[in-house]
């Protein structure tokens, strides 16, 4: 039998740790922290188009992405502290990995390849992070984050955050980023 959030909550509410951060070479943080108080379970939050109905997704025009085709859309996030962030689409509304049709599923493993290789073609770029979580929004959308090179502090889980402490990219900097993936996916 699987916890329930409820059983979880019981089990973790008063156990809570607090793991030696300090010590991490990638944690963006001095001083010492202490974890939140765990939320009382609850429901689940209202996604952005969820079941298709007024999906935001599947309501963007092709002008706000940097490359298309018949299947797939990807978008450039505006500048913010790593060199790039993208995201990969299917043009059509599907949840997850868990409900693509299966000629679908087999060109999306061929798109994180493509793409990921877009994202290298920038440049001192050392890792790119590639994820899908599904949290805030329903239409399938992958995560291509670019870890600069040359800066191992950055790396693995705590990018996402070193994201928001780094100050953003020049913009014509990241025009430029932005520029050779088109430009990279249009080769193919
Ligand atoms: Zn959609």
């Amino acid at each position: 039998m699987p916890e329930s959030a409820h059983e979880i909550h019981a089990r973790a509410v008063d156990a809570l740790r607090s793991p030696a951060v300090h010590e991490w070479g990638t944690w963006p943080f001095e001083g010492p922290v202490r974890p939140r108080a765990l939320a009382a379970p609850g429901p689940e939050p209202q996604r952005d188009g969820e079941d298709g109905v007024d999906c935001s997704a599947c309501a963007k025009p092709d002008s706000d992405y940097v490359w298309t085709d018949d299947r797939w859309r990807l978008m450039a996030l505006e500048p913010t502290g790593l060199p790039l962030i993208l995201i990969l689409e299917p043009r059509a509304h599907h949840d997850g990995p868990a409900d693509l049709p299966d000629d679908l599923a087999r060109e999306q493993g061929i798109m994180l390849g493509r793409v990921e290789r877009a994202v290298l073609s920038v440049g001192e770029i050392g890792r790119v992070h590639i994820g899908r979580w599904g949290e805030g929004a329903a239409h399938l959308h992958w995560w291509f984050i670019a870890r600069p090179a040359g800066l191992p502090q950055l790396a693995s889980s705590m990018a996402e955050i070193w994201d928001d402490v780094l100050p953003p990219t020049p913009h014509e900097v990241w025009r430029e980023n932005v520029a050779r993936v088109a430009e990279a996916m249009q080769r193919g």
